[in-house]
């Protein structure tokens, strides 16, 4: 390994499945998402082109998968001309280190994400107190420390252009995590949206594995400002996306992403923000 390059010292494979685990879905014929475990990740550009981008990074040991997933797609050999980061919790960097060792290939992130991704500042703990089941009791197991992907990680410009994915631009969507960015291509309102919203209920360990389809706020036990978080969807049901890829859970278009997406707005003190739990302000009462 690149001794540049390291992952948190409590870096390690998580036992966590989906039933959509290894699958991959064409959402649009430039956008492909595969499913690594119980997290997504994106490939945008067109199967016969070599111009394509990957967002995000899978889970701890998942770079031989993602490279197959890659090269069914692109075929033998090919490789993204960047990689993207919605941002750098553990699930979405898990093989980043192998894949820029396999491609040589530069990363971006938003700006305030990379502390996270340069060695320099540990993720609050996740909280496994934080209303909301399964899942956040096994958070504890979840790496945590910070990644070190030195000079080869570099901030997304500050144009809101995005290196290699003409037409679309980054959206700043912290809450979830301080850097965390999602993409939007204005031509077709497509969006890959991270963790800003799922379309899985995460506190349920039984909707995990099934992926029953329910937009939903950020995976709980890791969010830590939930009021930038509600400012955040607020952005992105304003752009009125057609279409979405989720950091966790099934793609989702249509009527069923706009419906979804503004209740969650409306009503996000009701039903996203935690009762309960460390990051959940005193403010908040039922
Ligand atoms: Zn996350
Ligand atoms: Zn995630």
């Amino acid at each position: 390994m690149d001794k540049e390059l390291s992952y948190g010292e409590d870096y390690k494979y998580i036992p966590a499945t989906s039933v959509n685990s290894g699958i991959g879905v064409e959402v649009l014929p430039d956008l492909y998402c595969h499913t690594v475990q119980i997290v997504n990740i994106s490939l945008v550009g067109k199967p016969d082109s070599s111009d394509f981008v990957l967002v995000d990074a899978g889970m701890p040991g998942s770079a031989d998968e993602i490279i197959a997933a890659t090269e069914k797609r692109f075929g033998a050999g090919s490789r993204p001309q960047a990689i993207v980061l919605t941002h750098g919790h553990f699930d979405h960097v898990g093989a980043i280190i192998e894949l820029i060792e396999h491609w040589d290939t530069p990363v971006y992130a938003h700006e305030l994400e990379l502390p996270f991704l340069t060695g320099k500042e540990n993720y609050p703990d996740p909280d496994p107190t934080v209303e909301g089941g399964l899942i956040a009791k096994m958070s504890p197991i979840f790496p945590n420390e910070p990644l070190n992907l030195g000079s080869r990680i570099q901030p997304l410009p500050s144009d809101g252009s995005v290196p290699h994915l003409t037409g679309f631009r980054w959206i700043h969507t912290p809450g979830h995590t301080p850097g965390h960015v999602s993409l939007f291509r204005e031509s077709d309102r497509a969006l890959i949206a991270g963790d800003a919203f799922i379309t899985v209920k995460q506190d349920s360990l039984f909707k995990v594995l099934t992926q029953e389809i329910e937009i939903s706020e950020p995976p709980r036990y890791l969010t830590t400002d939930w009021k930038a978080a509600k400012h955040s969807l607020g952005k992105l049901r304003d752009i009125q996306p057609a279409v979405a890829i989720t950091g966790h859970g099934l793609p989702v278009s249509g009527e069923l992403l706009t419906i979804g997406l503004d209740k969650l707005v409306n009503e996000f003190n009701q039903i996203a923000t935690p009762d309960y739990g460390k990051y959940v302000e005193n403010e908040h009462h039922h």
